[in-house]
């Protein structure tokens, strides 16, 4: 494993700046290609799976975090209210959000809802701020701007273990297709002390569901006290960076809290009003977190569907320019990121040396170009020399490996 805070600056991902501010780090063009893709990728499961999308606003009036329980038991986390314009009373105090989920509860209340549109399931993928101390603060991991994978599923009852069970798959789905591996599942309970909502009957029917689904799938896990949110338990999916330190990076929650505190309901069959869950999931949590791990994970070597390059060109000489420009028009055409290293840029070891991080590599030489650009002389990253192939060949392979997503660069199956 690699520091992601070394690597993101020598591949150019992702840096910081003191006049922008500690925690607050920008993207960079070949960092924002692999968030772009990650966060398409999530929104596209997401869709598959029947969630909808919405956006809504990174801040909102101190008093919804009041209703949330946010400021009573999170407020040490979050950024000062800021007082809009000349009237300072609390109402007219607006703060940057610490979670989604108030938004998220006041959209499903803002209009009617049946038991036959239950689960409801909504996502979104956007910011909350988190006021950690500067000292903490550090690459994608410790951050002060949060983008979050996040998404509520309200139901019923009955509904909550299946949907809750369904985001465990999603989350097991999305590991195998990005290349991360769980260290271990944990179910995190309250602790001692004032940090929780008080309500030992909530917190005893939402643990047992969650025991129910994680029972029910046969994963292992440990419950851990201290972890949970203050409004309720949580199942914390577990990684862990190159010295071994845990982080959470996916979570799913059940939740009878928030439907409480912001009145929720739907119309059931009976005509009458029934109180829906709430399941909060995040499928690979924060994008900072997620991609900080991609990186350690992968050493900027990611998998093909996200490298910020996925086939560098190299022409031997001036003269196979030509060629290696049809090369890079054709790879282009077929929406692939593809760019050419010439003679300029060095000898030809020089070059393959450079593209080391590059999942495919094409040599053209006298004799490749001599046959019109077929074939190209291919390398994989990892070493392997597939040999001569045919680029329209090379570029169908390489576009049906980013269509599979996954890990592996060439044993494709049959095209
Ligand atoms: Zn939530």
């Amino acid at each position: 494993m690699h520091d992601h805070r070394r690597l993101g600056r020598e591949l150019d991902l992702f840096d910081t700046d003191p006049l922008i501010g500690a925690g607050l780090p920008y993207w960079l063009p070949d960092g924002a290609i692999v968030r772009h893709e990650l966060e398409e990728y999530i929104r596209g499961a997401e869709r598959e799976a029947g969630y909808r999308h919405v956006y809504s606003p990174v801040l909102g009036k101190r008093e919804l975090y009041e209703i949330s329980g946010h400021w009573d038991h999170y407020s040490d986390d979050m950024f000062p209210p800021m007082d809009l314009g000349d009237d300072l009373m609390a109402a007219d105090q607006v703060v940057l959000r610490p979670s989604l989920c108030p938004h998220h509860a006041l959209i499903y209340r803002s209009r009617a809802h049946s038991y036959r549109e239950l689960p409801l399931r909504m996502a979104e993928l956007g910011g909350m701020y988190r006021s950690e101390l500067s000292g903490v603060l550090g690459g994608l991991t410790r951050v002060r701007a949060i983008h979050l994978n996040d998404a509520h599923v309200f139901c019923t009852l009955d509904q909550a273990v299946d949907e809750a069970r369904a985001a465990l798959k999603l989350i097991d789905r999305a590991y195998a297709d990005l290349g991360i591996r769980a260290v271990r599942h944990r179910l995190s309970l309250p602790g001692e002390g004032g940090k929780y909502v008080a309500d030992p009957e909530l917190w005893q029917r939402a643990t047992a569901l969650l025991r129910e689904v994680l029972d029910g799938s046969g994963i292992p896990y440990e419950a851990v006290e201290g972890e949970a949110a203050f409004y309720g338990p949580k199942i914390d999916v577990q990684i862990a960076d190159l010295v071994g330190r845990e982080a959470t990076l996916s979570t799913v929650q059940i939740d009878f809290h928030q439907p409480e505190r912001f009145d929720l309901h739907y119309i059931g069959p009976d005509g009458a009003k029934h109180r829906p869950v709430m399941v909060h999931r995040s499928i690979i949590g924060s994008v900072e977190r997620a991609v900080a791990h991609l990186i350690e994970q992968h050493g900027g070597a990611f998998p093909v569907w996200l490298a910020p390059v996925q086939l560098r060109i190299l022409p031997v000489a001036e003269a196979q320019y030509g060629a290696a420009e049809k090369l890079l028009d054709r790879a282009r055409r077929m929406g692939l990121r593809a760019e050419i290293s010439g003679p300029e840029h060095g000898t030809l070891g020089a070059r393959v040396r450079a593209a080391r991080l590059v999942p495919y590599q094409a040599v053209i030489g006298e004799r490749e170009a001599a046959a019109d650009g077929e074939p190209v002389a291919v390398r994989l990253r990892d070493g392997r020399r597939p040999g001569a192939v045919p680029g329209s060949e090379l570029v169908a392979r390489i576009a049906a490996r980013v269509a599979a997503r996954g890990t592996e660069l060439w044993d494709a199956p049959a095209l």
